[in-house]
């Protein structure tokens, strides 16, 4: 069992290590999250049975687990793509973030069963499921979380790859450089219609329906089930990269997809499918996204200050609390989505945004904004820089899910 000291080992928007306190500590934080969000509610909460995150290893799906398991007591199935430790290699954050939540929930009483391995295969889906048939299980809740750059389809066996580009013309704006600190220019070139059909297929609705229709077929979800998957919507000044991008038309597929799907688990078993609109979080997915780090450096630095400001705990416990919990029925918008990105969008926080926008320069960046906090909340996804930690001290990183 190797014990050693890990030193983050960061390039640009990608972090090569993991640090298995640092990760321990997260979790252990996000479930005080959820305690304090739900306790806002006061008095005890309804249960929620047996529950299927698809993603659960970091960002929202981690969050969507913790909140089900820990805040409404759940039994909980987790499916995730994450990097074993290896010799001396460290696992990845998420590896260390599951580690932490099997033994947190084991502790609880309330055991995780987690399958690393390709989500979008049917291999994956057929083992979930001979899994829930033999412990009995029938789901109340799945939650779809996956954000991926590749897929195989396994109808085809043909791979797409989901990009990040503009429609129609070419995109240029400022944007961080995370390597050197500095604001820079970007210019993106304009998706193909390829491109569009690719992102689609990787992060559009597809697989979540193949999710649904699988576990529908074999009896497996509970009467009244409800499904949710994860949307982002976010500003004017961020459309032409994201809403009215490549990855928006994806989302807008993922959105008919829960019209339909809703649709069918409600005749079959008073279910219902939806899609919450989150908010601007930093995650492994968001980091990657071009212009989005300096958008949310200069949102955290206003919903800081109004005091607005949530991570994905205090989203995905809010979004059970008022939303989903048993009993409760989702508030919608008029497109039928639940919105937990209100305050995001609240119009004075986003006047507040647009009028620091054009300000920022790379001399004032740790100034005017709260990218100081991006860059601390990046590195403690994978465990470094979180309170609390002694870096200098070996680790033992040779744990097991
Ligand atoms: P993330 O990168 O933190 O998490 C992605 C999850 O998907 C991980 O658990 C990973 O292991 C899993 N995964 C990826 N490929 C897989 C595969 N092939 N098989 C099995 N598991 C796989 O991402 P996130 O930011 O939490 O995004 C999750 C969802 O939330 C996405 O739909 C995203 O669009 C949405 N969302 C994100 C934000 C944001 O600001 N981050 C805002 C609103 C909505």
């Amino acid at each position: 069992m190797p014990s050693q000291v890990v030193n983050a080992r960061i390039r640009g928007f990608i972090c090569l290590n993991a640090h298995p306190g640092g990760c321990a500590a997260n979790v252990s934080g996000q479930v005080d999250a959820v305690g304090r969000v739900l306790a806002q509610a006061g008095g005890a909460h309804a249960r929620v049975g047996d529950v299927l995150v698809i993603g659960s290893s970091t960002g929202y799906g981690l969050s969507s687990l913790i909140t089900t398991v820990f805040g409404y007591g759940a039994r909980a199935v987790g499916v995730c793509l994450e990097r074993a430790p290896q010799g001396d290699k460290t696992a990845s954050a998420g590896w260390y973030n599951l580690a932490a939540v099997h033994r947190l929930a084991r502790a609880a009483g309330r055991p995780v069963t987690t399958f690393n391995g390709d989500a979008y295969s049917r291999a994956i889906k057929d083992q979930v499921i001979q899994h829930l048939k033999a412990s009995g299980a029938r789901l109340d809740s799945v939650v779809y979380s996956l954000a991926s750059p590749k897929r195989t389809d396994p109808a085809t066996g043909v791979s797409w790859t989901s990009v990040l580009k503009p429609l129609g013309a070419p995109y240029r704006s400022k944007s961080i450089s995370l390597g050197s600190d500095q604001i820079t220019e970007v210019e993106l070139a304009p998706a193909s219609d390829a491109d569009v059909e690719a992102t689609r297929k990787v992060m559009g609705g597809e697989d979540w329906e193949l999710w649904l229709s699988a576990l529908l077929e074999a009896g497996v979800l509970a009467p009244g089930c409800r499904t949710v998957a994860y949307s982002y919507i976010g500003p004017e000044l961020t459309y032409p990269i994201y809403r009215s991008g490549t990855i928006g038309k994806a989302k807008e597929h993922l959105e008919a997809t829960a019209r339909a799907l809703h649709a069918r688990l409600a005749d079959q078993l008073g279910g219902a499918a939806y899609v919450s609109v989150n908010k601007a979080v930093t995650t492994q997915a968001s980091s990657a996204i071009p212009v989005v780090p300096l958008y949310i450096s200069i949102l955290y630095q206003i919903m800081k200050a109004k005091g607005t400001h949530e991570g994905t705990a205090e989203q995905i416990a809010r979004l059970y609390r008022d939303h989903l919990a048993p009993g409760r029925m989702p508030t919608l918008d008029a497109d039928g989505r639940i919105r937990l990105d209100d305050r995001e969008m609240d119009p004075a926080t986003q006047s507040a945004v647009a009028a620091l926008w054009p300000q920022i320069t790379s001399e004032n960046l740790f100034q005017l904004t709260d990218y100081a906090g991006f860059k601390q909340e990046f590195r403690a996804l994978f465990g470094f820089e979180v309170p609390g930690i002694d870096y200098a001290q070996p680790v033992e990183t040779d744990l097991a899910i």
